[in-house]
């Protein structure tokens, strides 16, 4: 006998739960790709992506995933032997700085652990150092999906405006875009890049760079820009066949055409905010109480610096696995490994878990999530304060 049969839910911080709506949009022949109806529909996304980044700058759609807009970032801004700044807060800046390094820029990584946010005073002094400009741009993600960290962007960018250094800021919001408030023009982001299968409620395979004109003049003497990432020929172009540089991708476009039209017109990019600021306080309201009998533990102490998306906790080996490992065999809930918190090969790999709440979540499934795990910590005798989910239902009363 099991539990577990009936709807599952993947609560993993990405791939998020695609809405019905979104999957059926799917469900049509192929479009012919030089119809006038297709540049229709992909000019439709451009003001509504815009609307998501809170941008009246550039927005680009690419076939690609988190991996293939990073490269598109980089390459559209910086030539080979260019210095980068990378502020480490987890594990996707690393990556992403990675990437530079595999595409011959130099990287200067600067740690901040996996616990704590960016420090600002600390970037401004790496910038103040650097007399001669050599760094081309800072590179920094919003919210880390590993740790859970959410960086305050707009304190980063008046720490670098101090120091008058024109180092680009270039920000990864793959993780919290249509979850956590996020603004790239007030807060000064020179590109901002993202992708479909998180927040934005759409299957994994379509990813967007948005960039200002700062950072299109850098496009100007970059020369890692190629053919294929080119981000120009992408920006309002006369016919869709131009803008994928190809067929596009039609079903990619249907889905996110119903999952914007979902989220910027019906509930509304601010309404989305507060729902998962309202979950996510929900699920902080819940760990806390465990963690006053036993290992439970969120990994970013400060509230204000928890992302609304995804939640990151330590629980000790090997509790995060069988912990996991109970709720999808008994609940019908998959939750998120721990990421990037220590090596696979160490027993300690074994203490963390993750919840993705990200895109298309609600109050009924942040409650049967965190009753599952209740479920799992008592099966498992696992040691945990009571009234954890009293105390997720009043917040979730609160409104
Ligand atoms: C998911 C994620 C990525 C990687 O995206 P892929 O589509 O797996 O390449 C990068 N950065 C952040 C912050 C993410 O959450």
């Amino acid at each position: 006998m099991t539990l577990a049969n009936g709807r599952t839910y993947l609560a993993i911080p990405g791939p998020s739960v695609v809405p019905d709506r979104v999957l059926q949009a799917m469900q049509r022949p192929a479009p012919n790709i030089y119809s006038a109806d297709l540049t229709q529909l992909t000019a439709s996304l451009i003001p509504d992506l815009k609307a998501v980044a809170r941008t009246k700058h550039n927005a680009t759609i690419f076939i690609a995933n988190g991996h293939g807009v990073w490269e598109a970032s980089l390459s559209n801004t910086l030539s080979r032997g260019d210095r980068i700044l990378i502020l480490a807060t987890g594990r996707f800046c690393l990556g992403w700085g990675a990437m530079a390094e595999r595409m011959g820029v130099e990287t200067e990584i600067i740690d901040f652990g996996k616990r704590a946010p960016i420090d600002p005073a600390r970037v401004a002094e790496a910038l103040r150092a650097d007399s001669a400009h050599s760094f081309k741009a800072v590179l920094a993600v919003h919210v880390d999906t590993s740790t859970s960290i959410k960086n305050d962007i707009s304190a980063l960018r008046a720490a670098m405006d101090e120091t008058g250094h024109p180092a680009l800021l270039m920000v990864d919001c793959i993780a919290s875009l249509g979850c956590d408030r996020f603004e790239m023009d007030d807060w000064g982001v020179d590109v901002m890049i993202t992708g479909s299968q998180k927040g934005l409620m759409t299957p994994p395979g379509a990813g967007f760079v948005f960039y200002n004109d700062k950072a299109d003049r850098a496009r100007e003497n970059a020369d890692l820009v190629t053919g294929y990432w080119d981000w120009r020929p992408r920006t309002d172009p006369d016919y869709v066949y131009e803008y994928f540089n190809g067929t596009a991708p039609t079903h990619q476009l249907f889905a996110l055409r119903e999952a914007l039209t979902m989220l910027v017109h019906e509930e509304g990019v601010e309404a989305a905010w507060a729902r998962h600021a309202s979950l996510a306080s929900a699920i902080w309201a819940a760990f806390e109480r465990w963690g006053e009998g036993g290992p439970m533990e969120l990994n970013v102490a400060e509230p204000s610096r928890r992302s609304h998306a995804v939640t990151a906790a330590r629980i000790g080996a090997p509790h995060g696995t069988a912990l996991r490992e109970w709720t999808e065999k008994n609940a019908g809930i998959t939750l998120g490994i721990g990421l990037g918190m220590a090596e696979p090969d160490d027993p300690a790999w074994h203490g963390f878990f993750r919840i993705g709440h990200m895109g298309h979540v609600n109050a009924q499934m942040v409650m049967g999530a965190l009753g599952s795990i209740e479920a799992a910590l008592t099966a498992l005798q696992i040691p945990h304060g009571q009234s954890a989910l009293d105390a997720a239902a009043q917040v979730l009363a609160r409104g």
